[in-house]
C-alpha cells in the first residue's frame, strides 16, 4: 500500500475531488494545497495587497496559520481561526491565486507548510507541483487532466450548486488565463513529474476515474 499519494494537473480537472474520495477510501488525510495559495489571495485581497507586492505577500504566507479539517464529509479550511472554506471559493480569488503562487517567497512558505503535513505519511495532496517540487519521493504520482471543454463544464456546474453567478464564457477565460500563468511561471510551474502516470479523465465519470486512481494508489 503507497503512503504518499500525489496528484497535479490544470485547473477544473477534477482533482480536488478525486483525491478527496481517494483518501477518504483509503483512511488517509486529503491535503489541497491549492486552497493554500487562495487563503493567501484572499488574506491579500482583504489586506488590498496587491498581487505583485511580493514582500508583502510574502510576510502574509509567513504569518498565516492554515489548518484543514474534515466535518460531516467536507474539508474545512481555516485560517487564523476563521473557517474560509466557502470565501476562497469564489472566482476572484481563485484569479489571484494564480499571480499570488507566482511569488517564489509565498511558495516557500507554503511548501514548507505542505511537507510538513504530509510529514507522517498516509497523505493525499493535490495540486501543481506535488509530484515535481513538494514531494519528489512519493509512493504513486497521478497527472490528472480532462480537455478544455470539460473542465470548463464541470466548474461551471460546480459554481452554480453554490449558487454562484458566472457564464461559461467567464469560466472559460478564467481557466485558461489561470493554467497559462501556471504553467509558465519561473518557480514550480504546473507539469507532469516524469514518474507521473497520466489520467486523462475526459468522458469518464467520477467513480471511474476514482477507480483508476485507486488501482494506482495500490499498485505495488
Ligand atoms: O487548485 P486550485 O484551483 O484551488 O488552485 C488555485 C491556484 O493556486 C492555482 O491556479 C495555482 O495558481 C495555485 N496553486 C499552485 N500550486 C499548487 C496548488 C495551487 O501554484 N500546488
Amino acid at each position: 500500500m503507497k503512503k504518499v499519494i500525489a496528484i497535479d494537473g490544470p485547473a477544473g480537472a477534477g482533482k480536488s475531488t478525486i483525491a478527496k474520495a481517494l483518501a477518504e477510501k483509503l483512511g488517509y488525510i486529503y491535503i489541497d494545497t491549492g486552497a493554500m495559495y487562495r487563503t493567501v489571495a484572499l488574506l491579500a485581497q482583504e489586506q488590498g495587497v496587491a498581487v505583485d507586492d511580493a514582500a508583502a505577500l510574502t510576510d502574509i504566507a509567513g504569518k498565516a496559520e492554515i489548518t484543514m479539517r474534515v466535518e460531516g464529509g467536507q474539508n474545512r479550511i481555516i485560517l487564523n481561526g476563521r473557517d474560509v472554506t466557502e470565501a476562497i471559493r469564489k472566482p476572484e480569488v481563485g484569479a489571484a491565486a494564480s499571480p499570488v503562487s507566482a511569488v517564489p517567497g509565498v511558495r516557500e512558505h507554503l511548501v514548507a507548510a505542505q511537507r510538513k503535513l504530509a510529514a507522517h505519511g498516509c497523505v493525499v495532496m493535490d495540486g501543481r507541483d506535488i509530484g515535481t517540487v513538494v514531494l519528489p519521493d512519493a509512493d504513486c504520482k497521478i497527472y490528472l487532466t480532462a480537455s478544455l471543454d470539460e473542465r470548463v463544464q464541470r466548474r461551471y456546474d460546480e459554481l452554480c450548486a453554490k449558487g454562484i453567478q458566472t457564464t461559461r464564457e467567464g469560466v472559460r477565460e478564467d481557466i485558461s488565463t489561470r493554467d497559462y500563468r501556471d504553467s509558465h511561471r519561473e518557480t514550480s510551474p504546473l507539469k507532469q513529474a516524469e514518474d507521473a502516470v497520466y489520467l486523462d479523465s475526459t468522458g469518464l465519470g467520477i467513480p471511474e476515474v476514482l477507480s483508476r486512481a485507486l488501482a494506482l494508489a495500490e499498485a505495488e
